[in-house]
């Protein structure tokens, strides 16, 4: 009887010879250059790496916003490859959150209509999750607020709020914090990490900052298109 020893925690993302490029004029330019990565459930990970290095293209590849062009990339056991757009979206919409480094919240809505926004779109009644997730961000004050009332850390508080409505899987940060100065940053940091132990939530956040990138579990560094 063979005992399996490989870790218990079921994979979140798999990469094996993962391969992107973009044509820049005349010329393609191959950003990532057959990356292989293991991100499992519950992992606490930060991807750093110099400006430029394909970090995005990474993080947008995970998140089913782009395409790799070629090798294999399973998503929380789904091969992101075999899927057609609508199907994409849907992915997207079931299991992945995002908060980008601007907040991009809806300016005519108020801070709970944003937060809901994800949920609305899956014919879900959230106010009341809503609502728990912005008091979760020290917001509760902010309820009705639009976001040009807000300060840039709690606009991004809201777009936090509304990455989580849907209880994601995974939850991807590109830049989340590039915006804000040390202590707003650090505020945020401390949610997406709260997220990550107390929902569960696997958590992926792109930065450039390796002070930030240090207070992850975890640090997977891109360079030259290989982790
Ligand atoms: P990072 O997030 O690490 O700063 P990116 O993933 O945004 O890096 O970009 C990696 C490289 O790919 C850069 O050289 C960038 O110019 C190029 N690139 C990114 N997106 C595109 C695109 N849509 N079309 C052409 N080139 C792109
Ligand atoms: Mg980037």
């Amino acid at each position: 009887m063979s005992l399996d020893l490989k870790s218990s925690k079921a994979s979140v993302v798999e990469a094996r010879n993962l391969k992107k490029s973009y044509r820049q004029g005349d010329r393609d330019v191959q950003v990532l250059k057959g990356l292989n990565l293991d991100i499992h459930s519950g992992d606490c990970v930060a991807l750093l790496g110099a400006s430029g290095s394909g970090k995005s293209t990474l993080l947008h590849l995970i998140g089913a916003l782009d395409r790799g062009e070629s090798g294999e990339l399973k998503v929380l056991n789904t091969n992101l490859a075999s899927l057609k757009d609508s199907q994409r979206a849907d992915f997207r919409l079931q299991n992945i959150g995002f908060v980008f480094q601007f907040h991009h919240l809806i300016p005519e809505l108020t801070a709970l209509e944003n937060v809901c926004l994800p949920a609305a779109l899956k014919g879900k009644k959230s106010e009341a999750r809503g609502l728990e997730l912005l008091d979760w961000m020290g917001l509760s004050g902010r309820v009705y607020s639009r976001p040009y009332q807000m300060s840039g850390g709690e606009q991004q508080r809201v777009a936090l709020a509304r990455a989580l409505v849907n209880d994601p899987k995974l939850l991807l940060t590109d830049e989340a914090t590039g915006n804000l100065d040390r202590e707003r940053a650090a505020e945020v940091l401390e949610i997406l990490f709260k997220a990550n132990r107390e929902l569960g939530t696997t958590l992926i956040s792109v930065t450039h900052d390796a002070d930030l990138a240090g207070k992850y579990a975890r640090t997977l560094r891109l360079n030259d298109g290989l982790i």
